[in-house]
């Protein structure tokens, strides 16, 4: 659905990413790991049109999101993309509601039907009751909960998730990553969910890692794990 071809980008004279390959299908969760600095961002901002790279190709749905307008990139982003981020960035000023209602609210849908839609939200996500509360009045998992119920409000074909659960505790994160998961597969979304916790990587269908810019898949990786495998083996004989 989604992919990006020998993406190059650099900030100044950082080199972000260098020939980064990834095509993310259909309905596929996809786990984006690799240390810190790696481009793994920078990669996911590529990914969602909110970056553009210096060469290479982001093709979404048939097209070349990269040679897109701005203002075309980002009303493909308001209705057909939804964002989580490590720190939820909720409007502090709105309510709950609010800030879930807020991608359809400048999409253009009016206040009382947004609200609407975003309060079905709630319940789902086990936040029934917190409607009105303001952000600083929400605990972090609470926050961040309401954080993916606003990417999702949209009904977005991908949801890109950048560290969904780094700003909380491990249950708290365990939590949010069931929720998103269940509704994901549920309605079929596309996710692509940058971590570094291979405990959070675990709910993804596939994983690759993003190293100095590039982008390798676990299969590559697996040969590694597979030689450590038999050089264990050839040890034990040697052993024995
Ligand atoms: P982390 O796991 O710490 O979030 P990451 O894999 O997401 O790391 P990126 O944020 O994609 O890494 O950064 C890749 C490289 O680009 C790093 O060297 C980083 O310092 C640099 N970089 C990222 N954003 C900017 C920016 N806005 N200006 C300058 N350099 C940047
Ligand atoms: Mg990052």
């Amino acid at each position: 659905i989604i992919e990006a071809r020998d993406v190059v980008l650099s900030f100044g004279q950082t080199p972000a990413l260098r020939g980064a390959d990834v095509a993310v299908n259909a309905g596929e969760i996809l786990a984006v790991m690799g240390p810190s600095g790696s481009g793994k961002s920078t990669l996911l901002h590529c990914l969602a049109g909110i970056l553009l790279p210096d060469s290479g190709e982001i093709h979404f749905a048939g097209r070349r999101l990269d040679s897109m307008g701005e203002a075309e990139r980002s009303t493909l982003r308001r209705d057909r993309f939804g964002f989580v981020f490590q720190f939820g960035q909720l409007v502090p000023e709105l309510t709950a509601e609010e800030n879930v209602a807020l991608p359809l609210l400048l999409g253009g849908t009016r206040r009382a039907e947004a609200l609407k839609q975003a309060r079905t939200w709630f319940g789902r996500l086990g936040l029934d009751g917190l409607e009105q509360r303001r952000s600083g009045e929400l605990s972090g998992g609470q926050a961040q909960r309401v954080a993916l119920a606003r990417g999702l409000v949209n009904r977005p074909e991908i949801l890109f998730a950048d560290e969904p659960t780094g700003s909380l505790d491990s249950l708290t994160g365990e939590q949010v990553m069931d929720l998103m998961v269940t509704v994901a597969r549920e309605q079929g979304t596309t996710v692509v969910l940058v971590t570094h916790e291979p405990r959070v990587a675990a709910y993804a269908d596939r994983e690759v890692i993003v190293r100095d810019g590039r982008v390798h898949s676990l299969a590559a990786e697996g040969i590694g794990a597979e030689r450590i495998g038999a050089e264990r083996i050839g040890a034990e004989r040697t052993g024995s």
